[in-house]
């Protein structure tokens, strides 16, 4: 465990809970996108090991109370990664066209993304591998991806 990830996942309730009062508290998740797709051209997952305020309540909290078992060999999978990856990404597009443009409403957005996805991680973490939706999430499996193209380019 790294001590940033002490100071790192409190930014998790900030946004699933504060955002709910103070949406604008979403654009939080865009700039943590940001920077880390940025860190992602020079050091791959360095940002999922380290500072991912959700990857950071996955090791903190959550390896705790996980039973610790093997997770399905499909979520391994490159084209089961890339459907999912998909899948939420056009669903994310899809919400952010519906927010018409309005401030909050986008906000709003990035924090139901990170809620419904911190609920996902959190029932995938304790019945398998605390860190098992880390290897589903969309965020994660682009940062492997730049990280991968800077080594080979
Ligand atoms: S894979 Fe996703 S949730 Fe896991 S640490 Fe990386 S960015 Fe965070």
């Amino acid at each position: 465990m790294k001590k940033a990830q002490f100071v790192m996942v409190w930014f998790l309730p900030l946004v699933v809970i504060g955002g709910f009062f103070y949406p604008i508290l979403g654009y939080f998740v865009l700039l943590a996108i940001l920077f880390m797709l940025i860190l992602s051209i020079f050091k791959a997952r360095f940002w999922c090991w380290n500072f991912c305020p959700r990857g950071s309540y996955l090791d903190l909290g959550l390896s705790k109370i996980s039973r610790n078992k093997a997770m399905p060999r499909i979520f391994t999978k490159e084209w089961f990664r890339w459907t999912l990856f998909a899948i939420i990404m056009s669903l994310f597009i899809f919400q952010i066209i519906r927010a018409g443009g309005s401030i909050k409403a986008i906000g709003l957005v990035f924090v139901i993304m990170c809620a419904v996805s911190t609920i996902i991680a959190t029932i995938l973490g304790v019945a398998m591998k605390h860190r098992t939706w880390c290897m589903i999430c969309p965020m994660g499996l682009l940062q492997e991806k730049i990280g991968k193209i800077k080594k080979h380019g």
